[in-house]
């Protein structure tokens, strides 16, 4: 089968055939109809995570973000039948045991593996994933539109809940991108009012688009002092930027929240002691649980979200990975094996 390979963080990036491989206990073989391609796939073939670098597998199929046919089931899986469509995320498997998991956070399991990092992932024609971790797809919502929400759609959603995100809340969000454009119409749904930040105008129409109240174009000279008289309660970051996140801090409200979604590599230089005098909290969402993604693929069947798409063949693999590193894509690309 033809797959979207990394052979090791700042390595290359090729599309190879390999074998199609057997699902073992617990596992089950899923044919991929869609995979989408997140900023966590530029970071990894960027090598921009040391912190994590040794969780890469080499000789890596990239890809976290799938959808697809269940077409063969590994010993033990009862809960899962062939022919059944179901989304894997990036969260591919936790230890159910520690005291995260046991509290209901289990995308902060220390004893994670994840999906297109640690294991193969769904850039590719087959993939697969621990039957206890996928999720179902509901009717109504086509492979090409569940696939994003596997990792970009259910970060975002995890973020707006913990962050209390509802009427009244003035939200921002910087970075109209995969997460970006989501983030708006959930936060819409939830009752929110919604400014959106970018750095590129065909970005921030979509923003308006897609429902948001307002949009700002954060080069421009007066854009700062006009965000900060917004008075955003909560400012979510979903641009992978060192600029971005020391944005969020100075327009945010005093009192309020700042919502880390994107993780950007290195380290990001931000005053302490504006956090301390404007009492921020900072609240962290890597990818999030499994119910995030039931909600939000039921959210999508109901028509309540949906993702702007541009579909690729695994072919395009390597140019699609350098067009989202260079900004040019808009939405959300998702490969069509
Ligand atoms: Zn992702
Ligand atoms: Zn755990």
């Amino acid at each position: 089968m033809k797959a979207i390979k990394l052979s090791a963080p700042r390595g290359e990036v090729t599309v190879a055939e390999v074998a199609v491989p057997v699902p073992g206990p617990g596992e089950i073989l899923i044919r991929v109809e869609a995979s989408g391609l997140c900023y966590t796939d530029v970071h990894l073939c960027d090598g921009d995570w040391e912190i994590v670098e040794n969780l890469v597998k080499h000789d890596l199929t990239l890809g976290h973000e799938a959808v697809g046919i269940v077409a063969s089931l590994g010993e033990g899986v009862s809960n899962r039948s062939v022919g059944q469509r179901v989304a894997a995320p990036f969260l591919r498997s936790t230890c159910g045991e520690c005291k995260q998991c046991r509290r209901g956070e289990e995308n902060h399991c220390p004893n994670a593996t994840v999906l297109g990092m640690s294991h193969d992932g769904s850039h590719a024609e087959y993939v697969l994933a621990m039957a206890d971790f996928v999720v179902p797809v509901p009717d109504g919502v086509t492979p090409e539109q569940a696939a994003p929400l596997a990792c970009a759609g259910m970060t975002v959603l995890g973020g707006l809940k913990k962050a209390n995100v509802g009427i009244g809340t003035v939200f921002g969000v910087i970075g109209v991108g995969g997460q970006g454009h989501l983030a708006i119409q959930l936060a819409k749904t939830m009752g929110a009012r919604v400014v959106a930040m970018d750095i590129d105008p065909a970005k921030l129409d979509l923003a308006i688009a897609l429902g948001a109240d307002q949009a700002f174009d954060v080069t421009q000279p007066e854009a700062v002092e006009q965000l900060t008289a917004l008075g955003m309660d909560v400012v979510m970051v979903t641009a992978p930027s060192h600029d971005a996140h020391r944005l969020a801090l100075t327009v945010v409200a005093y009192g309020g929240t700042i919502s880390l979604c994107a993780v950007p590599g290195g380290e990001t230089p931000i005053s302490m002691t504006l956090c301390g005098f404007k009492g921020l909290k900072l609240l962290s969402q890597a990818v999030a649980t499994r119910q995030d993604l039931a909600d939000i693929l039921d959210l999508a069947a109901s028509g309540k979200v949906s993702c702007e798409v541009t579909t690729r063949s695994l072919d395009a693999g390597p140019e699609s990975i350098d067009a989202l590193r260079n900004g040019e894509v808009v939405g959300r690309v998702v490969f069509v094996p």
